[in-house]
């Protein structure tokens, strides 16, 4: 692009979801310059996320639409608003569903990544700056979601949710850093932080699940116990250093005790990354007395209660629970990328399908059938 689009408004393809469930249409939409604090994205590569799909069927929740969505995404500055001093185009960067004001008291803590100001927030549908939409067809506003809309050549988001990355740093591979891949990664490294030579279980063997027993194997975990109810998640688990595998449905008793007669009285650590209760209860009660720790990373139902006798506790179990891994997207998402390329972390498997903007829709179909990870999408086809 050439700089003359600089504070003017780009006319370009995105995918609009004009209705919840329906699938997605390429439109011309119009996506109007950045404002204070705000940057404008060339959007090269994006993936498709469960929360995506999740906020498309509007299931659970108040519709919002026309909208449109993603937010795992690789993508170049094209212009930057008034008062942005940590950005340029031409920077290469992530676009991140939750920010870091880096001012707030959440921002300035060292234990805390959940932002005042720009932290998750599913209903909102425009930008913070002046309560409007960046994305119009027609004149008519195009809701955003999560602020960041990468399903759109172009897109605004606040400077307070954008990772600069190594220029080097292929796109097309380091987009997955931007959500799922980051949340288990960061779950097992930041906060469960298995000594070497740990056992570790896994619960939930998707995306995040096997980002986590990724942090597990580069931990240097000894055995990583991979717990799911479809036993035809361990064959691709194997790939992520998962070692053993559990299927609840075929034990007669509850899976904390399977896995403690497994390890000799329980694992050294556990990450949840599943949402269901019962398996929340279950990470919790199979970690070893007097030193284990459980991780909850899944979202259980709104309504879920979680229920163990206070024993479990007091004899020296840990529970924590984690957002986007504990990491703070500007500060420490770039230090993710930098690992893939020093090679220690691997996302190329993550990484199971890949189609062309025109074709975004497919991406959805092999998520709801539950196929493959991640599906890669490339805008410019
Ligand atoms: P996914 O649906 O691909 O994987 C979930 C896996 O859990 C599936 O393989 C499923 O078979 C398995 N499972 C379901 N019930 C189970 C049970 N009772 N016991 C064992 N396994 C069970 O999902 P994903 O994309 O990997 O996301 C996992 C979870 O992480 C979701 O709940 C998602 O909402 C949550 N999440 C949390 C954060 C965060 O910041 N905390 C961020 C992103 C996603
Ligand atoms: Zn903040």
């Amino acid at each position: 692009m050439p700089s003359t689009t600089v504070g003017q408004v780009i006319r370009c393809k995105a995918a609009i979801a004009w209705e919840a469930g329906k699938p997605l249409v390429i439109e011309e939409v119009e996506v109007a310059p950045p404002q204070a604090m705000e940057v404008r994205l060339k959007i090269l590569f994006t993936s498709l996320c469960h929360t995506d799909v999740y906020f498309w069927e509007a299931k659970g929740q108040t519709p919002l639409f026309p909208r449109i969505f993603g937010h795992e995404a690789g993508g170049i500055v094209e212009s930057v608003g008034k008062d942005v001093t940590e950005l340029k185009p031409g920077d290469h960067v992530l676009p991140i569903f939750t920010g870091e004001c880096k001012d707030c008291s959440h921002c300035k803590s060292k234990e805390s990544n959940l932002c005042e100001l720009l932290r998750i927030n599913t209903d909102r549908g425009v930008m913070i700056n002046d309560e409007q939409s960046r994305f119009s067809i027609n004149g008519k506003p195009i809701y955003h979601f999560l602020g960041t809309s990468t399903f759109s050549e172009y897109t605004v988001v606040h400077v307070g949710c954008v990772a600069k990355i190594n220029p080097n740093a292929p796109l097309d591979k380091v987009c997955v850093v931007s959500c799922g891949i980051s949340t288990g990664l960061g779950a097992t490294l930041n906060v469960a932080k298995p000594p070497k030579g740990s056992t570790v279980a896994i619960f939930g063997l998707g995306a995040v699940g096997l980002a986590a027993a990724e942090g597990a194997r580069i931990s240097g975990a000894s055995r990583i116990i991979g717990v799911d109810l479809n036993s035809e998640k361990f064959n691709e688990a194997k790939k992520f250093g998962v070692t053993e595998f559990v299927n609840p449905k075929e034990h007669d008793k509850p899976v904390q005790e399977v896995i403690a007669k497994m390890t000799g009285g329980g694992v050294d650590r556990s990450v949840e990354c599943s949402g269901n209760i019962n398996s929340l209860i279950s990470a919790f009660e199979c970690v070893h007395d007097g030193w284990g720790v459980a991780v909850l990373v899944g979202i259980p139902h709104k309504d879920a209660v979680f229920k163990t006798n206070p024993l479990n506790v007091l004899s020296e179990r840990t529970l924590k629970g984690t957002f986007f891994g504990n990491y703070k997207p500007r500060t420490d998402i770039p230090g993710v990328v930098e690992k893939y390329m020093k090679k220690e972390l691997d996302l190329d498997k993550f990484i199971t399908h890949e189609v062309p903007f025109s074709e975004i829709n497919k991406a959805f179909d092999y998520m709801l059938k539950g196929e493959g990870l991640r599906c890669l999408i490339r805008m410019d086809g």
